[in-house]
């Protein structure tokens, strides 16, 4: 009796020796951490695996909530770490599902459009499973503002600033400054919100960041943006690193030919495209044109902007000789997908290499960020004031026109700090509503700096 109970107990373990084995094999997939990224448009949460994995998404009401589903998974991660402020998310939770799946839901406060994707091993990063929530509620566009704005003949020259990387992509990394690596993202945004202050504190400029924060915006959105913006002018903001920590030195690229050539074949294929080239080739309508004539009116908008890029990227590059060591004397050309616009000029500007200690150095000091900024924003002025674009105040005036009609009652406020826009309407006896009438504000936000046109009481 007793063998063969000895015997019987035997057979168990050995029975759950095969199970652990089985179920080790099976579910081999762990969530080792879940990132957060608040973007303007849409929240990003990515999922760092342990391997590729197959999942499921889809959304329940009542209350409303987005499951992701996924197979063969642990999760390894903290969920109660995500900052979840100004996002659509309430809670987020997660449970083992079916024995090995791992079931995550987000419950939701508000309607959200969501898409995901896989990103595969890539350098030191592991397989990761992205999800974005798309907010629902998007903000009108101010398109009709804008041009009321273009036909008043004194409009501000646009310069869109794009700050390389974001979230997800870090850029270049230099060398340990403290407790962290110096990145190339924090890096450019930091260069790019001091060139955007200073380009606004300028009469007859305004900037406009197309990257604000720590996300991702895709290259092509990039460009798309800073044409929905009616940029006059397309700056993308770089500290890259390379192979050799001694290479060193600021350069100013724009569009190789070849690339724009690609690009033109692209965006005839694009037929959604088309509506945005018709407004960038001039008042020509392209929509009675066969293709080739339209591929040959594409081709002239995009020589035209490479023109311009090249020129506006010699004044850059020559401004900012003064502060720093150029790494080539004149503007480099080469086929960077985020300067493919066939209607805005667009350059990007190298900084520095973020791989060069010394270098690294001087892109972590705000003294010297700013005086690059400066450098930047001088280089674009010299190259506004010799041509500056029709129907701009620069233009009015440069062609002789008196700087105080340029706004309606020719009187301006600079704001400055603890400034409000009720104490300034209160003070030249102007309603609120006319002063953001005025001036094309959507809110009563204000910032230190800004020019504010006061219209007539
Ligand atoms: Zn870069």
């Amino acid at each position: 009796m007793g063998g063969s109970r000895r015997m019987m107990r035997l057979v168990i373990v050995c029975l759950m020796g095969v199970l652990a084995v089985v179920q080790a094999v099976s579910a081999a997939t762990n969530v080792d951490s879940v990132r957060l990224w608040r973007a303007p448009d849409h929240t990003r949460l990515v999922f760092d695996l342990s391997d590729a994995v197959e999942h499921k998404l889809f959304t329940l009401s009542n209350p409303s909530r987005l499951v992701i589903d996924i197979k063969n998974a642990t999760m390894g991660g903290a969920l109660s770490k995500l900052d979840l402020s100004n996002t659509a998310i309430k809670t987020v939770r997660s449970a083992p599902r079916n024995g090995g799946d791992l079931r995550v839901v987000l419950d939701l406060s508000s309607a959200i459009s969501p898409k995901s994707f896989m990103l595969k091993k890539h350098g030191d990063k592991n397989d990761r499973l992205v999800v974005d929530l798309f907010d629902r509620t998007k903000p009108i566009e101010k398109t009709v503002q804008q041009v009321v704005q273009l036909e008043s003949g004194r409009r501000d020259i646009v310069i869109a600033i794009d700050a390389g990387h974001g979230g997800e992509d870090p850029g270049a990394l230099g060398p340990k400054t403290g407790k962290r690596r110096l990145r190339e993202k924090d890096v450019v945004l930091a260069i790019s919100k001091q060139l955007a202050s200073l380009i606004n504190a300028e009469k007859g400029y305004r900037a406009e960041l197309i990257r604000s924060g720590d996300y991702y915006i895709p290259l092509r959105k990039r460009r798309d943006t800073a044409r929905e913006k009616r940029a006059d002018l397309f700056v993308s903001i770089h500290a890259d690193a390379f192979k050799n920590p001694k290479a060193r030195g600021a350069s100013v690229f724009a569009l190789s030919r070849r690339g724009a050539t690609s690009e033109t074949a692209r965006f005839l294929a694009k037929k959604e495209n088309e509506a945005d080239l018709i407004g960038g080739v001039g008042s020509v309508s392209l929509d009675d044109k066969d293709a080739v004539l339209r591929g040959v009116l594409v081709d002239l908008s995009m020589t035209a902007t490479l023109g311009s890029s090249l020129q506006v990227g010699d004044n850059v590059l020559k401004s900012m000789d003064s502060v720093a060591r150029l790494h080539k004397k004149q503007v480099e050309q080469a086929g960077f997908a985020v300067l493919k616009s066939p209607d805005v000029p667009s350059i990007l500007v190298e900084t520095g290499f973020i791989s060069n200690p010394d270098e690294a150095k001087k892109l972590n000091s705000s003294y010297y960020r700013k005086n690059l900024s400066k450098a930047i924003f001088k280089g674009i002025k010299q190259h506004f004031q010799s041509v500056p674009p029709a129907g701009s105040y620069i233009a009015f005036v440069k062609n002789g026109g008196d700087p105080k009609l340029a706004s309606s009652s020719g009187r301006e406020h600079v704001i400055s700090r603890g400034d409000t826009l009720s104490a300034i309407a209160r003070k030249y006896g102007v309603t609120i509503s006319s002063l953001q009438k005025a001036n094309s504000l959507k809110s009563s936000s204000i910032r230190v700096g800004q020019r504010l046109n006061i219209p007539r009481s």
